[in-house]
């Protein structure tokens, strides 16, 4: 089983690897081994009835399988340099926004066409946020929503199928490197290829920091972003989001002088949780079909935290936070604005007689037992800043989950070309620790894919 380019995991990194490859019609063969499920077997089993929380499936349907983590996500591909990942630290800022592009035009091209393009260009919404402390970030925005996400996944999938050798439900223990080869173990088999991408997402952290360590690849501390996912009336952020649709906005907090800003907006959406080797966190999305809306809007407030000496684990630092929050809450806890701000938590009945539904059946709790002082001073001042601009975010009945996390890989150690210390083994997507959305990853599987197209 010898192939010219393996890659390992099918995420948007991966995904767009193989695409770009295959379309150059030279005559290159794929592998491309996957942990997950195809596309189609990925079924989350919570049904909200019968199976209600996590129950640490051998692979998790959400985060695991053709698609990657963005598989049921929101589909929303900013394109911009300003937020998403570090990309073009390493390739260059024109080159990072062609790509992104590039993306784009390829997910119209395969079920994404007619979806919209917000931009934050030339918006009143920017002067209404500098009036009040508020930064806007620029960016153009297509939302494709999960259920074009998923058609679009599937066409790229009905078009790599017959041109590429996929091994699915196939984690990769190891990854060996004799001579100019690498090997590519899996329980099942060894496979071997003169290239090999790295693109493993963020549930393969730890695997790929084992692999580096390994390899004798370095790896440096990456930040680790923890906060909340609001949850409120869509009607009080329509302004925003029937503009923009995603708006990130930075405050920076009196008190600490810490930023703190809004990821991940989900207008007419649901909030959703994730699971990250075992550990219950928060995340939303929406869907382009307006027959599937909700009432509610939710995007997440986010505090980055890095830790560097003597103790440089920032990721372990938020999986400790949210430990706390699944051993109070059985998984993710959910408070009323009101009750955070008067010291108690909420019940079923304080949520129940609130005028807002959960989209989430999550624990009503107190996440100030949860939630370490400075994050959660950062939250309420952020709060109380964004009803400056959108009335009614710091209502009693405004809803907040515990904790969102956003893990960050450990930043690998890799060049211009996003090639590690070793020739022939490149690592891209969110497993390099420079991207952190689906615009990016995908842009850096296209980048390298070209990198190794100019060798043949
Ligand atoms: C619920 C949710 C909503 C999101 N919404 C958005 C959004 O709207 N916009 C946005 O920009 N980003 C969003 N994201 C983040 C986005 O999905 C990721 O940034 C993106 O998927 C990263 O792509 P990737 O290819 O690097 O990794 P991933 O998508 O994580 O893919 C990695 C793949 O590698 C596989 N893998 C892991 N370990 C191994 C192994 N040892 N062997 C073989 N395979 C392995 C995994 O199973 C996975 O399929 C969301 C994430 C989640 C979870």
């Amino acid at each position: 089983m010898k192939y010219d380019v393996v890659i390992i995991g099918a995420g948007p990194g991966g995904i767009f690897s193989a695409y770009e490859l295959v379309k150059s019609q030279k005559d290159i063969s794929i592998a491309m081994i996957e942990a997950g499920n195809p596309l189609e077997k990925r079924k989350c089993p919570i049904d909200g009835k019968k199976i209600k929380s996590c129950m640490n499936c051998k692979t998790c349907a959400i985060m695991n399988g053709f698609g990657g983590a963005g598989a049921f996500s929101d589909g929303k591909y900013n394109i911009t340099n300003q937020f998403g990942g570090t990309l073009h630290e390493f390739i260059g800022k024109e080159t990072a926004l062609d790509l992104m592009n590039y993306v784009d035009k390829i997910n119209m091209e395969n079920g994404g066409e007619g979806t919209k393009l917000y931009t934050t260009a030339n918006s009143e919404i920017k002067k209404l946020c500098l009036q009040n402390s508020l930064h806007l970030l620029d960016a153009s925005v297509r939302h494709l929503g999960t259920d074009k996400n998923y058609d679009v996944l599937t066409n790229l999938y009905n078009f790599l199928k017959d041109k590429v050798d996929f091994f699915f439900n196939e984690p990769v223990e190891k990854i060996d490197k004799k001579g100019v080869t690498y090997f590519v173990n899996t329980d099942k088999r060894v496979i071997e290829g003169d290239r090999c991408i790295v693109s493993v997402g963020r549930s393969g952290s730890k695997w790929i920091e084992k692999v580096c360590k390994e390899l004798g690849v370095k790896t440096l501390s990456n930040r680790v972003d923890i906060g909340v996912r609001v949850e409120l009336p869509a009607v009080i952020y329509k302004h925003l989001t029937d503009q923009l649709y995603e708006s990130k906005i930075v405050y920076v907090t009196e008190k600490y002088n810490d930023k703190i800003r809004t990821f991940c907006m989900n207008p007419y959406g649901s909030v959703v949780t994730e699971n990250t080797n075992g550990i219950v966190t928060v995340n939303g999305h929406s869907f382009e079909d307006k027959s599937k809306h909700t009432e509610n809007t939710n995007f997440a407030l986010l505090v980055s935290k890095h830790f560097t000496e003597p103790f440089n684990d920032s990721n372990a630092y938020a999986e400790s936070i949210a430990k706390l929050s699944n051993m109070l809450g059985g998984g993710v806890i959910v408070q009323r604005f009101g009750d955070l701000i008067r010291g108690r938590r909420s019940t079923e009945n304080r949520i129940e007689e609130s005028f807002i539904t959960p989209t989430l059946s999550a624990t009503p709790g107190d996440l100030s037992l949860v939630m370490p002082k400075r994050i959660l001073d950062a939250i309420i001042e952020m709060i109380y800043a964004l009803d400056k601009i959108a009335p009614g975010t710091a209502n009693d009945d405004t809803l907040l989950y515990g904790v969102e996390v956003k893990f960050y890989n450990m930043q690998v150690d890799i060049d211009e070309n996003l090639q590690t210390s070793l020739d022939g083994l490149y690592v891209i997507g969110d497993c390099s620790g420079i991207t952190h959305s689906l615009s990016h990853a995908s842009a850096s599987g296209v980048y390298v894919a070209r990198k190794i197209l100019e060798e043949y």
